[in-house]
Parts: C-alpha cells; sequence; structure tokens
C-alpha cells in the first residue's frame, strides 16, 4: 500500500520502516530539513536498537523514502499518518497546532481520496478537530474529496520500538468506516497473522485507549513510589515487599519497580492532558493528580539523598551521575530524572560529571554550554574525583560494577541509587554510604 508519515520523530520513523520492511511503500515528510538531509545520508537521528539497518535496507530498496516536500507527500499515500509531537501547552493540555497543521497540509494538497490516521497522542475529540480543519481547508479550496480520520494509536516503548511495532500486543483502531476498517486491517496484515491483534472501536474510545494506558502504567509507578516511601519511614524494604505483591496473579510482577520517578516524552505529558481533559467537562481527576504530584515529589529525592547526606553543603562538591536518559535503551532525555537532579546540584553550587551510553550528545544539545557539566567518555572517568555517583538510569552495563573502582575513584564512598541496582548489605560491608529508593534511610 502506498503510505505518508508526517512527523519523523520516535513514532513516525519507527513506524515507516517497519511498514516498508514488509512491503509498503512509505513516504516520510518532516519540516525538519537537517533531519530529512541526514536520513538520505544514513544518519539516523535517534537512538533505538535494531532501528539503523531497518532505515538502511528499506531506503536502499526504495520503499522507504524522505522528503520535506509536503505536496509530494500528500499526492503518494493512500493512507497518510499524522505522526508529530503533541507536547504540553502551558497549561498541561496536548498542544494540537502540529497535528492540525498536518490536516491543514493534507486538506491543501489531496486530489483523490485519503485515509488520515491520528497515530500521535491526542485528546479525546482531535478526530473530529481534524476532520473538521480539512473540511474547512477542501470548503476554501471549492472541492469535494472524500476521507475518513481514522484514531489508530501508537503502543510502543521506546527502547523497544522495533520489536514493538514488528509484534505488537494489540492494534487499536478507531472508526466506524468499513472502507477504512478494510484498508487498515490490508495495513496491518503482515503483523497480525500469529492471533487477531486488531482491536476496532469508535474513534472516541480509541483516542482515549492511550491515555487510559499510560496514566494505568503511571498510576502503577507513583502507587509503588508512594509504598517505597512508607517502607523507608517505617523501617520496611520495598524490594521485598515489590517481590511479595508481585507474587499474586492479580498484581504481577511488571512495571512495579519504585524508583526516582517516571520520565520521557509520554507518561508525564499524557497524565497532565488528562487531568486537562477532565478538567475542561468539570470532573476532578483525583487518582490522576496525585499519581502526577507523587512523581513530582519522587524526582526530588535523589538531591534530597545528597543533600541530607553533605548536611545541605553541595557546594564546590563534584557528583557522577551515571545514566542520564529517562530509561534504558534510548537517547531520549524529556522528562528524564536526571535533569530534575542535574538542575538541583548546579542551583546548590555543585558541578556535574555524567556518563550515559546513548544520551551524551542529547545532553550536550540540551545544555550545551553548562560550566559546571562535564560529560565523560566512560562511567569510570565519571567517578574520578567526584564525591558521590548517582545512578539515575538503569543501563546493564551499572548493574554489577566494580565496586573497589568506585570506592577508589570517589574521595568519599557515598553511592545514592535512584533505581535499586545494588545490594544494600554488601555496600554496606564495603564501607560505603548507600542511599536508595524506600530500603531505609543508609544502609
Ligand atoms: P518527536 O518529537 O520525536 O517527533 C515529532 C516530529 O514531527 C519531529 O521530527 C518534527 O520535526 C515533526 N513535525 C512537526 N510538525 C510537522 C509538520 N507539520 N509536518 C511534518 N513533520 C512535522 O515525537 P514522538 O516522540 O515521535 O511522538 C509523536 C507522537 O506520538 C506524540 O503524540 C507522542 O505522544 C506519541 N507517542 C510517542 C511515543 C514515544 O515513545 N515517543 C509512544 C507512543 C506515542
Amino acid at each position: 500500500m502506498k503510505v505518508t508519515v508526517f512527523g519523523i520523530g520516535y513514532v513516525g520513523l519507527v513506524q515507516a520502516a517497519v511498514l516498508a520492511s514488509v512491503g509498503h511503500d512509505v513516504m516520510c515528510v518532516d519540516i525538519d530539513e537537517q533531519k530529512i538531509d541526514n536520513l538520505k545520508k544514513g544518519i539516523i537521528p535517534i537512538y533505538e536498537p535494531g532501528l539503523t539497518p531497518l532505515v538502511e535496507e528499506t531506503y536502499q530498496n526504495g520503499l522507504l523514502n524522505f522528503t520535506t516536500d509536503a505536496a509530494k507527500g500528500v499526492s503518494h499515500g493512500t493512507i497518510q499518518f499524522i505522526a508529530v509531537g503533541t507536547p504540553p501547552d502551558e497549561d498541561g493540555s496536548a498542544d494540537l497546532k502540529y497535528v492540525l497543521a498536518v490536516a491543514e497540509t493534507i486538506a491543501t494538497y489531496m486530489t483523490d481520496e485519503k485515509i488520515v490516521i491520528d497515530k500521535s497522542t491526542v485528546p479525546v475529540g482531535t478526530a473530529d478537530k481534524v476532520a473538521a480543519k480539512i473540511a474547512e481547508v477542501l470548503a476554501k479550496r471549492k472541492q469535494s474529496i472524500p476521507y475518513d480520520v481514522v484514531s489508530n494509536p501508537e503502543f510502543l516503548k521506546e527502547g523497544a520500538a522495533v520489536s514493538d511495532c514488528m509484534k505488537p500486543d494489540r492494534i487499536v483502531v478507531g472508526t466506524e468506516n468499513e472502507k477504512s476498517r478494510v484498508a487498515m486491517r490490508e495495513l496491518y496484515a503482515p503483523f497480525n497473522r500469529n492471533h487477531d491483534r486488531m482491536i476496532f472501536m469508535d474513534v472516541r474510545s480509541a483516542e482515549l485507549t492511550k491515555y487510559a494506558a499510560n496514566c494505568m502504567l503511571a498510576t502503577k509507578i507513583s502507587f509503588m513510589n508512594e509504598m517505597s516511601n512508607l517502607a523507608e519511614l517505617l523501617g520496611a524494604d520495598i524490594e521485598a515487599v515489590r517481590h511479595g505483591i508481585g507474587s499474586d496473579s492479580r498484581i504481577g510482577y511488571q512495571f512495579i519497580y519504585p524508583g526516582c520517578g517516571y520520565g520521557g516524552s509520554c507518561f508525564p505529558k499524557d497524565v497532565q492532558a488528562l487531568v486537562r481533559t477532565a478538567n475542561e467537562i468539570n470532573y476532578k481527576p483525583a487518582l490522576l493528580e496525585a499519581v502526577e504530584s507523587v512523581n513530582y515529589a519522587q524526582k526530588q529525592k535523589l538531591f534530597t539523598h545528597l543533600s541530607n547526606h553533605f548536611k545541605g553543603d553541595l557546594a564546590g562538591k563534584t557528583i557522577a551521575i551515571w545514566g542520564l536518559s529517562f530509561k534504558p535503551q534510548t537517547d531520549d532525555m524529556r522528562e528524564a530524572s536526571s535533569i530534575v537532579l542535574m538542575k538541583a546540584l548546579w542551583q546548590a553550587g555543585a558541578i556535574v560529571q555524567a556518563y550515559d551510553p546513548e544520551a551524551m550528545e542529547e545532553c550536550q544539545r540540551i545544555f550545551n554550554d553548562n560550566d559546571n557539566l562535564a560529560l565523560m567518555g566512560t562511567k569510570e572517568s565519571a567517578l574520578k574525583g567526584a564525591d558521590a555517583l548517582v545512578v539515575c538510569t538503569e543501563w546493564s552495563q551499572f548493574r554489577a560494577p566494580d565496586f573497589d573502582l568506585i570506592g577508589n575513584a570517589l574521595t568519599t564512598k557515598v553511592i545514592v541509587d535512584g533505581r535499586n541496582l545494588y545490594d544494600p548489605q554488601l555496600l554496606n560491608e564495603r564501607g560505603f554510604a548507600y542511599y536508595a529508593i524506600g530500603r531505609g534511610d543508609s544502609v
């Protein structure tokens, strides 16, 4: 099938490459000229396992193409994906300006029937707004061309985006149009062979499904973080509690890790956006507000541990940070706990020496001329002469480090572990002050 994807970010690029890999003819459109130029040269703008070979292969065999020419993009695909960003507006609601700009572009250039798919995460009612925008532009053009707007939210996880798109748990499609339904079945048939993963519903339910999924996951995290705070105050170990509750099959082990707060481009903004949607219809979403405020507080914990250890005097101290991305296997730092920590440290007069396996360029881009940030080439060099080590992201290479080396490199043996990677007793025996999440103050 002929497919156009607008917005070549984490979602758009992965989706486009995966669709091309099964034989669809895909045109990628982005307004970022640099990004499109780089992609044509084989420079992939993001780190995502398995993505580079997939893009290279599909670009070389001609099924994946890149352009900034919107008219070319619109004329290419019968199917037009909108996969642009929906960042939070000032009041927390999803900013739809990029989505509606693409709708306007499609309507401006379309000359034949189109199925427009909202792939971006958008509030309930957005498909109606996209349809209204297309109708408005077509009316101005005095054209009557058929189109349908379908909701098809994306559930990929950064860090596993390619495999999630290749083998999705489910493909949610919101449409009541039979023609679109048939087209969506055909589009996704290669990913739907093992068993039927397609779940059809009305458009508004599909839009809400995406928010409900992310808010449920964020709720699990904030719930565990609240339990971890209680564990800390009550002298219990949250890791034992986690094992204890995860063994209940109604609860399960997945997504109940306590930590230094959730980040990323989705959970924080999607929880806020659903709160905003609820406010607009005069509903007070008490649980979602609590999820958000627990997460906000949790992101301050790493700094609090450091500040308490150094008795409020962090001026002139050097803090080593392992892990900058909001989670492992990605270079994405949007809303990462590391950012909250670094800003608090700089505010307190400390210097940061940081290392991340993939997010160093991104960190450089965000904080390009900050004199109090040194990005180090290895996890070992980040430790040299530092007064403490903080682990912000649970990359696998941080899981079993050489503690003798850490102890020798640091000027004081202090580890703050935002992901509960280490054994408190072992670190205690080796003479470290060790602060984790919900495992007592310092063991
Ligand atoms: P992103 O910021 O990585 O990419 C968005 C891209 O859209 C950018 O390259 C930007 O230049 C481009 N763009 C903006 N306006 C455009 C226009 N008018 N025409 C063409 N391109 C334009 O965003 P992302 O992380 O891929 O997220 C996209 C959407 O998918 C969001 O709504 C997000 O909530 C949702 N989503 C993201 C994830 C994730 O893990 N990142 C997962 C599921 C859903």
